[in-house]
Parts: C-alpha cells; structure tokens; sequence
C-alpha cells in the first residue's frame, strides 16, 4: 500500500473532499496516514475563505519539501480553493509541487494521481468542468468513517456577498442530480450511515439552476424516506432563500434535525446591504421566529462578521444587539478580513486592526453567554442521542449529538456496555454543561434502535 496525507483546511465542504479524494486513491492503492514522514503522497486540500490562504500553503510546502530528498517518490499536491485561484502559477513558481487542482477535480483525482506517477509529469488541471456526472463522481469505494455522512447536492454559488470569495472560486451554482442523490444516499445507509448531512454553499437555491429538478424542500422530503435513514440535515443557508415549504418541513419531518445553521453575518442593515445579503434584519428576526414557532427547541446557529469596510460604532452595536435578542445557540464570529477579487477588496478596510479585535472580544462575550445558556437548557432533559463513536475528551466515554445538535459526552452504565454502540440512538440523561459540550448518562436504547 501507498500512504496519502491529507491536510484539510476550512469548511465542511472541504472536509466531504477530502473523503472523497481519499475515497478516489484507494483503488490505487493508496491508504489514509496521519504521518508527512511516512507518506508518498501530501495533499493540501486549502481554503481561501479567510485569513492569508496562499502564504499558509507556501509556507507548508516549504517546511514539506526536505521530505521529498529522503523519499524521491514523494509527490505534493494542492487542491481546493487555493488551487482553483492560483493554478499554474503555483506550478511556475514552487518547483518541488507535482499537481495543483480545483474543488472541480476531486472526482478526477485518481487519473490526475496515475498520470503523476505513471507519465511523471507535473500537473495543473483547475478549470471548471463541465460534465456535471465528473463534479460530483464518488467511488465505490466511499469512505464510511461512522454513522453520520456527508452528502454534496449541489456546487458553486450565484450570490456574489461583497466580501466572499466563493462564487470566484467555486463557479456558479450547479445543482446534482436528484436520482444520484438519492442512490448515494441508500448506498451510504446501506453502509451503516444513519444521519446525513446534505451539502452545499446555500442548498436553499438547489435546482434553481436547471427547470424540473425539485425544489430543495422537495429533495429534502425525497431524502427523508430513505430506508434506514434515522436524522437529516444540511449546510449551508443564506436567510434570503428561506421559502415557506422550507420551514414547513421542520413541521413534517421528524427525522429533519431541530438544528439550522443561518448566517447573520452583521445586525445592520446598512451594512447588510454592503455585503450583498439581500435581506434585512428584520426579515431575519421575523424568519427566526418562523423556525422557533415550529420548533421550540430549534438550535440555532450563525456567522458573523465585525469590522466590515466602514462599520461603525452604531453599526457594530446593532451586531451586539441581535445578539443579545437572538441568543443563537453557537456561533462562529471573525474580524474581516480583505480577499483579493471579491467586490468588498475594492472598498478602504477602514476599521483599525485593534479596534476589530476589541469588537469581535466583545461580540464574543455575548455568544459565549449565548453557548453557555443553550447548553444549560439541556440540563436535566431527556435527549435521544445518536452515538457516533469514542468521546474525544479520551476518557473512556461515548460521543454522541442530541437531535438538537448538540455533543453530547456519555458515561454508559456497565449493564449497558455490550449494548450501546456507534450508529445506536439512545435515550440519554443530560446532566450537566460542559465548555461546548453536554455531559450525559445513558439509560436505554430508544425503540430497540
Ligand atoms: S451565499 Fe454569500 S457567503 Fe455564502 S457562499 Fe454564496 S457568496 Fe459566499
């Protein structure tokens, strides 16, 4: 066998990826290492969502390259956004990197390996392709890590918010089949998946892109009657696609999680309006109340993001406030952060570096409140808990997510130990709030599950 080490940054997009890159090795031979030292093939699988994308990945290449004078059949690989933007380029300008490719090669990924090794050449293949079938190819050999999976209906997207590099990247939105959707999802859950994730950059504008595919609420239905299929849901949301039939399957389809990631992004309208988002606060408020009425215990999460060209004070306050009203129940909060090509480049990144950071501390109170009292309203309910596998916390305990979404760590009681295991729903006690987690006990299998 051959090893591959994969290095994924970003989003869950990337993380599904990089199953699949490995998913596409195996029938070369190639198995998963966690080691550099050991690998004959290092895959960077990058994102240029934020921080300084191409100088982390420069500088990674540059600590790996001495790897490739004690192993001379070690070849580099970048892959993903960073290589979708910089292509050839990269190739010209890092003699030691063998293949550069874009998010629209990973089902190609193995006759793009083959030819590196079998014609030694060195590769950048990152255009867009064309052939829907090739974008969302997955092998056989998909890679089924536990009882939840990931599912990729669609790509790319068409909303172009001011400061996102996404559409630049990953192309137009290009919906998947849903016939192939759905044969993946049987096999998945023929394979012991039993929750699955369907994915997308904003999954509310599936099938927009092509007359005749459902609606995403539709496909949400078709996904729900899966044989075997115990939890579904899905990323990621803009707040501005969020039809009535959507909602209403909150309403109808108990096996849907109550969980909804829905990024906010500013609580100003002045400044939602700079990004590009196409909704107003109020509509948010209003559509969070919408979800909160079908489901009361629905947990809510979100993105924001502070110092956005020309946030002032007031503005900033208006984030703040939303905050404090919506009390989301987690959160992911960043200082902006320019990305070259996005439309927001062009505007001056006028709010100082230190008066950022002073804003996303005090954004960051607030949610930290907010986490602490969702995790707390938990406390002392009984929750039906999905187990997914050994708690990281490496005592001893099962991990497992409540239907709400939240990590729940698990003491089994030793009568139950042989009976309680990964893929199983249990009824579970929560006891106590940890820092992002719920501390719970087990009392029982749910329905014999
Ligand atoms: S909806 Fe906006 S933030 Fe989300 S991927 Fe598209 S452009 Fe980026």
């Amino acid at each position: 066998m051959r090893k591959v080490r994969i290095h994924t940054f970003g989003c869950q997009m990337n993380v599904y990826d990089s199953e699949r890159i490995l998913a596409g090795l195996r029938p070369l031979g190639f198995e998963a290492t966690q080691e550099d030292c050991e690998a004959d093939l290092i895959i960077l699988n990058t994102c240029s969502v934020r921080g300084k994308p191409e100088a982390k990945v420069s500088s990674m290449l540059g600590r790996l390259a001495p790897l490739k004078s004690r192993n001379p059949n070690l070849k580099l690989a970048v892959g993903g956004c960073v290589g979708k933007q910089h292509g050839q380029e990269l190739l010209d300008r890092i003699p030691y990197l063998d293949l550069v490719f874009g998010p629209d090669q990973v089902g190609s990924i193995g006759e793009l390996v083959a030819r590196l090794y079998d014609d030694r050449v060195r590769l950048a293949q990152t255009a867009d392709e064309a052939d829907r079938d090739k974008v969302f190819a997955t092998s056989n050999e998909d890679v089924v890590t536990g009882p939840s999976a990931f599912l990729s209906i669609m790509k790319g997207c068409n909303q172009f918010c001011s400061y996102c590099i996404v559409p630049h990247v990953r192309g137009r939105e290009v919906s998947r089949d849903p016939d192939d959707i759905l044969a993946h999802a049987q096999a998945l859950v023929a394979r012991g998946v039993r929750e699955l994730t369907l994915l997308g950059q904003n999954v509310n504008r599936y099938g927009l892109d092509r007359p005749g595919l459902p609606s995403f609420a539709q496909l949400l239905r078709q996904v729900h009657e899966v044989p075997g299929l115990l939890r579904l849901t899905f990323v990621t949301s803009n707040p501005g696609d969020c039809p009535e039939d959507l909602i209403q399957c909150f309403a109808d389809l108990p096996k849907l999680l109550s969980f909804f990631h829905l990024p906010l992004q500013s609580g100003s309208d002045e400044i939602l309006r700079a990004m590009n988002r196409r909704y107003t606060r109020a509509q948010y408020f209003e559509l969070v109340a919408r979800l909160r009425a079908v489901r009361p215990e629905m947990h809510l999460s979100t993105d924001l993001i502070v110092g956005f060209p020309g946030e002032t004070e007031a503005q900033f306050e208006e984030t703040l406030s939303a905050a404090r009203q919506l009390r989301w129940g987690s959160a992911f909060s960043f200082a902006y952060s320019v990305r070259p090509g996005t439309a927001a480049a062009d505007l001056p990144d006028d709010v100082p570096a230190a008066e950022k950071n002073r804003r996303l501390q005090a954004l960051q109170e607030i949610l930290d409140e907010c986490l602490h009292e969702g995790l707390v309203a938990n406390v002392g309910s009984i929750a039906t808990v999905l187990v997914e596998g050994d708690s990281r916390r490496g005592d001893g305990q099962l991990q497992g997510r409540t239907h709400s979404n939240y990590i729940v760590n698990l003491r089994v009681p030793e009568e139950l130990e042989d009976q309680i295991h990964p893929g199983m729903v249990v009824k579970v006690k929560i006891i106590r709030p940890l820092l992002h987690s719920l501390r719970g006990e087990a009392l029982g299998l749910v329905d014999g599950r």
